[in-house]
């Protein structure tokens, strides 16, 4: 699984964040980026959450 944060959308919640901050991290612009090579079998689930949770559907799956 990966993911990407589309920053046009990010409104730097922090809510992608507060769920894994290991895949999620503010960037130096104070918006969400996403680490898919922190993804593994133990978090893929919060990652999955963060991505429905986004307010405003800024993460999506890459192939
Ligand atoms: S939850 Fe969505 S809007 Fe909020 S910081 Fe994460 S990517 Fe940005």
């Amino acid at each position: 699984m990966k993911v990407k944060v589309m920053k046009e959308k990010c409104l730097g919640c922090g809510m992608c964040v507060g769920i894994n901050s290991d895949v999620f991290s503010f960037d130096d612009d104070g918006l969400a980026k996403a680490d898919s090579d922190k993804i593994n079998d133990e978090n893929k689930d919060q990652v999955e959450e963060a991505k429905n949770s986004c307010p405003v559907g800024a993460i999506e799956e890459e192939n």
